[in-house]
């Protein structure tokens, strides 16, 4: 345990030591192994540090067999080195990983909500409830008494152990290991077996925020930031609010009033542009069948959906019922077909519509008096109308 310098100290982010050894993993990534060192290696849900080694950038620093691997973009020699932690990045994982500590614990004390997963993400932290539900006022009860804990500025205290006197703490889950047991404690609040590096008082977490949850399976997983993650999310939140204000032109508080608004405003348009759109189509129909009055009518469209060929065909057979109609729209990717007859039309729509999809590779149906379908531009709208001429007269 003496070479685990983040152990020893969590603070210490600069150091001086020596290559004791190099080598290449199996994907052939430089390591170097360190007489001692203070990056923390991924471990108890708290990622790896990052740094730089004698110059040399730290990409990843795993433990593999008791051995710290410290992996580098490039090799280094075996030699007296200087290490330099990312203390940025370390602190953050400290005010996460306290943080975690702080919340589960008061779940747990205030609703009996154990805690069964963790997760340290790079922009959210989350916990895994052991409860199938979690109610608002529960979530902030609990987020309170958390942030009251850092607000105490309560010592968290780490203590090497053995099991006898590990038995001496209320330890809220039993222990992983049997001997080296590292306690990490809040006093009157939290204490537990951690191996991952903790801030020395709970001050240092900052402000401990919950940003939502949702349910996995049979338990609900919490999203949450501590510390600086907070002030990243506020201002992130702001930005996106200060824009929206400005785009719907309202204040803050106004938002949801003006975001529904602008919404059923839409909903309305839609509506009218649908019904608009419905009666130039039944102009459009009458317009066909008054100016050409014929008992066979072959049209190739250019740019229009199959819905909208259907609703010309259906307006233009209410306006002739002798008549078959055979419609072909090309929209630029598929060829659209309908075939349609009035009452006192003849022909097989539904046959004659099949006969021509299988020159496009193309699917539809319907029955004897209306049948629609689409497939590929394998031919021509022209040639297509063609077919399904012939089609309909054999
Ligand atoms: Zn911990």
């Amino acid at each position: 345990m003496e070479h685990k310098l983040y152990y020893k100290d969590p603070y210490i982010t600069s150091f001086w030591t020596e290559v004791i050894d190099t080598g290449k993993d199996n994907s052939g990534r430089d390591f170097a192994v360190l007489k001692e060192t203070a990056f923390y290696p991924t471990g108890g849900g708290q990622p790896f540090d990052t740094g730089i080694i004698d110059g040399v950038q730290v990409i990843e620093i795993e433990e593999v067999d008791g051995e710290i691997r410290h992996y580098l973009e490039r090799p280094v020699e075996k030699k007296k080195v200087h290490g330099q932690v990312d203390w940025e990045r370390r602190f953050d994982h400290m005010q996460q990983h306290s943080g975690q500590h702080i919340l589960s614990a008061a779940f747990e004390d205030l609703f009996d909500m154990e805690t069964v997963g963790f997760h340290l993400g790079k922009e959210f932290v989350t916990i895994d409830l052991d409860t199938p539900e979690l109610e608002e006022k529960v979530a902030q009860e609990a987020e309170k008494v958390a942030n009251k804990i850092v607000a105490e500025n309560r010592p968290i205290i780490v203590k090497w152990v053995d099991a006898e006197e590990a038995r001496e703490y209320p330890l809220r889950k039993e222990l992983s290991v049997e001997e080296n047991i590292r306690l990490v404690m809040i006093p009157d609040f939290d204490y537990g077996g951690c191996g991952g590096t903790h801030p020395k008082s709970t001050g240092e977490t900052g402000p401990i925020k919950i940003l939502g949850w949702e349910r996995q399976r049979k338990k609900i997983r919490l999203e949450f930031v501590c510390g600086q993650r907070v002030l990243k999310q506020l201002q992130a939140k702001q930005t996106i609010i200060r824009e929206l204000s400005g785009i719907l032109n309202a204040p803050e508080g106004k938002l949801p009033e003006a975001a529904e608004k602008l919404v059923q405003n839409g909903k309305s348009l839609d509506k009218e542009v649908g019904e608009a759109r419905e009666a130039l189509i039944r102009m459009e129909a009458e317009k066909l069948v008054t100016d050409e009055p014929a008992n066979f009518y072959c049209k190739a469209f250019e740019g229009r959906s199959l819905q909208e060929l259907q609703k010309l065909a259906k307006f233009a057979i209410s306006f002739n019922q002798k008549a078959v109609f055979l419609l072909v729209s090309n929209d630029g990717e598929r060829l659209q077909v309908v075939c349609g007859r009035g009452e006192n039309a003849e022909g097989n729509m539904k046959d004659t519509l099949t006969n021509a999809l299988s020159l496009i590779e193309g699917k539809g149906g319907g029955n004897e008096a209306f049948a629609q379908g689409s497939g590929k531009m394998l031919i021509s709208p022209e040639e297509l109308l063609r077919c399904l001429k012939t089609s309909l007269e054999a």
